[in-house]
């Protein structure tokens, strides 16, 4: 069960031999919004694990809005992300888009990611259930938390107490931001549940300039931990650019983050 009164300690789940949640250090997942290259995955997990993180991020399946947009590498994206990680021992957090993936992600990825899109994809969610993988479940576009709690619990229900859930905006009548950050579901999600919480202000803001800031002021409220969008060259990205900050910028945000972080 996610909500707390069943189970008051908070969770911490174990990756590859690294905790996220209750006292542990900081989750930092940063990486490319997709998987473009060998060159491009390989060289971005070196920088920021040099910096910091401890989760290399890259999509390899994207649930782009138009169907002409790159779609991702897709499988050939899951093998360089599998490359990144052996060179760097850095864990790895990417995307599933369907229920026919489940066995490949089991067997090569370290989280799973449920992206906004299929918050309430329930069928999915259930598939996923029957796992023991860490699940990362990103709030829906417009999930209330009581909404996206229940999406937690689609994957409980079936055995999987795994999760991670993460903040990444919300819609709102705001369009200068891609979302709105709800920096308030962080304290209500710590007192409704004793699931850890991680935020995204990547796709939370949709500019690059914003991430900062909001990163901090997430891990100021009590956040489990980060997933950040970082490009070494964001004017070419194949996807989300404008909301990608490089490598040294990235090193800049861990420095102030060490400043504020219970433990990093
Ligand atoms: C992503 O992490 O690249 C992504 C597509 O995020 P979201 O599902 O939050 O839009
Ligand atoms: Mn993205």
């Amino acid at each position: 069960k996610a909500n707390k009164m069943f189970h008051p300690k908070p969770t911490v789940i174990e990756v590859n031999g690294q905790k996220i949640g209750g006292d542990s250090r900081l989750a930092l997942m940063a990486g490319p919004c997709s998987v473009e290259s060998e060159e491009q995955i390989v060289g971005i997990a070196q920088e920021v694990k040099k910096m910091g993180a401890n989760f290399l991020r890259g999509g390899a399946f994207k649930p782009r809005t138009s169907p002409y947009a790159f779609q991702g590498l897709q499988y050939e994206g899951l093998e360089l992300l599998m490359e990144a990680r052996e060179k760097t021992e850095l864990p790895i957090v990417t995307e599933i888009m369907s229920p026919y993936d489940i066995e490949t992600f089991v067997e090569k990825v370290d989280i799973i990611q449920v992206g906004a899109r299929n918050m309430q994809n329930f069928e999915l969610l259930k598939e996923l259930g029957r796992t023991s993988k860490p699940i990362l479940l990103k709030r829906g576009l417009s999930a209330t938390i009581e909404e996206w709690l229940m999406s937690a619990e689609y994957i409980m229900s079936g055995g999987n107490e795994k999760i991670i859930l993460c903040e990444r905006g919300i819609r709102t009548f705001e369009t200068y931001t891609r979302n709105t950050l709800d920096l308030s579901a962080i304290p209500a999600v710590k007192n409704l549940s004793h699931l850890p919480v991680v935020v995204d202000p990547s796709h939370a803001t949709g500019k690059w300039w914003m991430v900062e800031p909001l990163a901090r002021a997430a891990v100021a409220v009590g956040s489990d931990g980060l997933i950040i969008e970082v490009h070494n060259d964001p004017a070419n990205a194949l996807c989300d650019g404008q909301q990608s900050i490089k490598p040294h910028v990235f090193g800049e945000l861990m420095e102030q983050i060490k400043l504020i972080a219970k433990a990093v």
